[in-house]
């Protein structure tokens, strides 16, 4: 049996990376977690990475998960320790040409970029993006989010867990076939003040003090979850990373190499917006929920009047995140919208 390796295993299905142990015995890749579980996959249905290349280590897992490996010295040593150097060779002309085709599928979408516009082709970029490389992404900009804006939330756990089972509830309601995979961290605004965040990968945040501001207006704060879980449920975060840097992006995920992207993440958070379109989609999504769980759509009107009567006290500056719910707040019409759907309901 082999030594093993730390590694973070992404599994395909769940946002978060999972320390595990990796070891290689009898032809299998075994991974261990913290709780014992043991996980096994056929060496044949993993795709060793490039030693040539730089950044952390990912392996590709048939399965449709992946496993990075940070000390990439370590990685090395352990790889070439598995004996597995034999099989590297057939799989680097395998890799060669898949490299090879991946340019040439590159070309024809930059072509039709020029064609048909950005848009359809980061739609169709989002598409063939795997889980993991959202994932990735998705936690990264939790962690810097985490680590540069929010602040530790005071909200208590019980409190936290009450939201979660009743936002639970309400998309369980609204999409029986089973609401998008979604987890909800709750955290200090900092900054951004009353606000909420849905980033690629499930991830949703909520402040303390947007709690604070909807207090008693319960029906409000599921509006702005659902809202929220509407952009996680149409992958516009990864839209919006997509359509910001197209090209890079297209040949990062073309050619299975993500780390490039994932350290642009901090800078990209900066930049990254919502569309209108985005917008609407993601309100008509909060009511289709509020309608479903029988609260009321007319809920939100009031949750954008408490917002902007609180950025008219306290000035605009939102701390520069885009993606961030007070940062596009309500017009005319999106208060229409949610008065009309509110009237409609049965
Ligand atoms: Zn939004």
């Amino acid at each position: 049996m082999g030594e093993p390796i730390t590694a973070t295993w992404y599994d395909g299905r769940s946002a978060r990376g999972r320390p595990v142990q990796a070891t290689v015995e009898d032809g299998t890749l075994w991974l261990c977690d913290d709780e014992g579980q043991r996980h096994g996959l056929a060496l044949g249905r993993v795709q060793w990475p490039e030693r040539t290349r730089h950044g952390q280590r990912v392996a590709q897992l048939q399965d449709g998960g992946a496993l990075a490996f940070a000390d990439v010295a370590a990685f090395d040593a352990w790889w070439r320790a598995q004996g597995l150097r034999e099989s590297w060779v057939v799989r680097a002309q395998q890799h060669w040409r898949a490299t090879l085709a991946a340019l040439a599928g590159l070309l024809l979408v930059g072509a039709a970029g020029y064609v048909w516009g950005v848009p359809w082709v980061a739609a169709g970029v989002v598409a063939a993006t795997p889980a993991t490389v959202e994932a990735a992404i998705g936690d990264t900009a939790l962690e810097q989010l985490r680590a540069g804006l929010f602040q530790p939330t005071r909200t208590p756990p019980e409190v936290q867990a009450r939201w979660r089972s009743q936002l639970e509830a309400a998309l369980q309601q609204a999409y029986p076939e089973g609401p998008a995979p979604w987890q909800l961290h709750f955290a200090g605004g900092g900054r951004l003040g009353a606000n909420a965040v849905a980033l690629p990968g499930g991830h949703i945040v909520i402040t303390d003090e947007l709690l604070a501001l909807l207090q008693g207006a319960d029906d409000a704060v599921l509006g702005v979850l659902a809202h929220e879980h509407g952009h996680v449920r149409r992958r516009h975060g990864l839209h919006a990373v997509v359509r910001f840097g197209i090209v890079s992006a297209a040949a990062s995920v073309a050619l299975g190499d993500f780390s490039a992207i994932v350290a642009g993440v901090p800078a990209l958070l900066a930049h990254l917006g919502y569309s209108r379109d985005a917008e609407r989609e993601a309100d008509a999504d909060a009511a289709h929920v509020l309608r479903a769980a029988g609260r009321d759509p007319a809920a939100m009107v009031l949750l954008f009047e408490r917002l902007a009567a609180r950025s008219r006290s306290e000035g605009t500056d939102r701390g520069g995140l885009p993606i961030a719910f007070a940062s596009h707040p309500a017009d005319e019409e999106r208060m229409r919208f949610f008065r009309e759907a509110a009237r409609s309901r049965r």
